[in-house]
């Protein structure tokens, strides 16, 4: 398959944080392959601006064993690994402070499109928007992108909006969500919009129910002092889940441009009904074979964190009313599988007898380990052996379309370039984020005013078993974890 690349404006792109985890795993790869697809024209540049001490020799050294790490093999054996290097400039930077910023100022270009990254916490967020301006380092083109954790509650989102709102426009502000610059996130508006066939069935009449999951294998060690103070609702749920529910919930926008995608994402998530908290099970893994429970990894033998949710909701209006949507995610699971399922109803009356059983279609939208989209439709057992009926899946699968030497694309390199092309159609607006808060605010202070206890889990299961309730009282199945 061959990939159109689309050329975009020569650009300065300071990653302040560029020392850290992120830069290091996604934002620089990332980079790296826009760059050998020859997306950095002429003299873009990139300029790590973090804490750490570093002359420039010493940052190239480090990027280049970033992308070694997170790159193919294929690509960095080439000439383009050296040019990409030379490409990169750093700036020791306090956010905090005033050093680094007159280095910074010297070293930007005047005539190119400046973006800033923020790979840095939330805190620092004021800090470096109040210096850029202070600076002169931004004008009307300049964009600022920002990462999650956007706020921790509605209070927090909003005031962190009218900070940057004090500095920026907000045309000017990108506030990632890494799933939607994934390709299977954006092949769900392609197929749902972009086809006869399913559009129509798209609704309480024919959808029996949704569900979204996104399990992780992974613990949280590492990051345990950071998890502790959010939980699976606010690190998952409040963002990555109530944005693929948005895509897969919301009404044809008259354009595919951000603010026309954006209003109707938003009348989603305003939509939402409020969840009874007898419709959520909050979960925490306790300790596995080989591995420590979710206490042991934050140190915290009393924590009421959960690290597992599953909860179901409903979108009030024509569309949906009376669909449910399942949502659930969590970490020390089976397996890493992300994946949304459109279950559609039973056909109505079965002319092939009860010996031929119930069937119905489900769409599956796969997004972690492999990308693809699965439909699942009903066909006659090939043999002799009279009318069977089989569901069979017709399979989309990226992996196999691209080839198998293709480098998947990442969603960083998608947001990235969405970001110097200006365009804002995958990020959230700030109503969106303050609406998102608004309808999990109530659920977590629920939570804290009942001193709600997560249930425990086994390590690589499937989460609780009162997880497993909530759907079968509703005579229905979760779809499995890495099957
Ligand atoms: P990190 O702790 O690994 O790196 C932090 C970076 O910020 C370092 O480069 C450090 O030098 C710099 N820094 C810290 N204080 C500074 C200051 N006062 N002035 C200038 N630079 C300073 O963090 P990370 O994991 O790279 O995460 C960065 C941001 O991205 C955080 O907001 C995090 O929540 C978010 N995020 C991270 C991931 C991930 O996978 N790591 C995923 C999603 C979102």
């Amino acid at each position: 398959m061959v990939s159109r690349i689309i050329p975009v404006d020569p650009f300065d792109i300071v990653i302040f944080g560029g020392t850290g985890d992120l830069a290091r795993r996604k934002i620089l790869p990332a980079l790296f392959k826009r760059f050998c697809d020859g997306q950095m024209p002429g003299e873009s540049r990139i300029i790590g601006a973090a804490r750490t001490e570093f002359d420039v020799q010493g940052y190239r050294a480090f990027v280049r064993e970033a992308v070694i790490e997170n790159c193919s093999g294929r690509l960095c054996e080439t000439d383009n690994l050296a040019a990409f290097l030379e490409r990169l400039h750093y700036v020791t930077l306090d956010a905090r402070g005033e050093k680094g910023w007159d280095d910074l100022t010297t070293l930007m270009q005047t005539t190119c499109i400046r973006a800033f990254y923020f790979s840095v916490g939330p805190s620092l967020f004021g800090d470096l928007a109040e210096r850029l301006h202070r600076h002169n380092l931004t004008d009307e083109d300049s964009r600022i992108v920002v990462e999650k954790p956007f706020g921790r509650d509605l209070e927090t989102a909003a005031r962190l909006n009218r900070v940057l709102a004090s500095h920026f426009n907000e045309g000017q502000i990108y506030r990632i969500d890494h799933y939607l610059g994934k390709e299977t996130v954006q092949n769900l508006m392609a197929v749902r919009f972009g086809n006869m066939l399913f559009e129509p069935l798209w609704n309480s009449q024919y959808v029996d129910h949704i569900q979204i999951t996104v399990a992780e294998e992974v613990g949280v060690a590492g990051r345990g002092a950071y998890y502790e103070k959010s939980g699976a609702m606010r690190d998952m749920v409040q963002n990555h889940l109530m944005q693929l529910l948005c895509l897969i919930a919301m009404e044809p926008p008259a354009k595919f441009e951000p603010d026309a995608v954006r209003d109707e994402k938003l009348k989603v998530i305003r939509a939402l009904e409020p969840v009874d908290p007898h419709h959520i099970v909050r979960g925490q893994y306790a300790i596995g074979d080989d591995v420590p429970s979710y206490r042991e990894d934050v140190d915290n033998s009393r924590s009421k964190t959960e690290s597992f949710i599953a909860l179901r909701c409903h979108v009030t209006n024509w569309r949906w009313a009376g669909t449910p949507f399942y949502l659930r995610t969590g970490k020390r699971l089976k397996a890493r599988d992300s994946q949304i399922t459109v279950v559609f109803k039973d056909a109505p009356h079965s002319i092939f007898g009860p010996e031929a059983g119930r069937h119905h279609n489900e769409l599956t939208i796969q997004l972690q380990p492999d990308e693809g989209i699965t439909l699942c439709v009903t066909i006659k057992e090939p043999g002799p052996g009279g009318m069977r009926l089989v569901d069979v899946p017709l399979d989309m699968s990226f992996a196999e379309a691209l080839g198998p030497d293709a480098d998947a694309p990442d969603a960083y390199e998608r947001l990235i370039m969405d970001v110097i092309r200006g365009n804002q159609t995958l990020f959230m607006r700030n109503d969106e984020v303050e609406a998102a808060w608004a309808w999990t605010d109530p659920i977590i202070k629920g939570w804290e005013a009942r001193s709600d206890v997560p249930k425990p889990y086994d390590a690589f299961s499937t989460g609780p078993d009162d997880a497993k309730l909530l759907i079968r009282r509703d005579r229905r199945e979760w779809r499995g974890i890495g099957a």
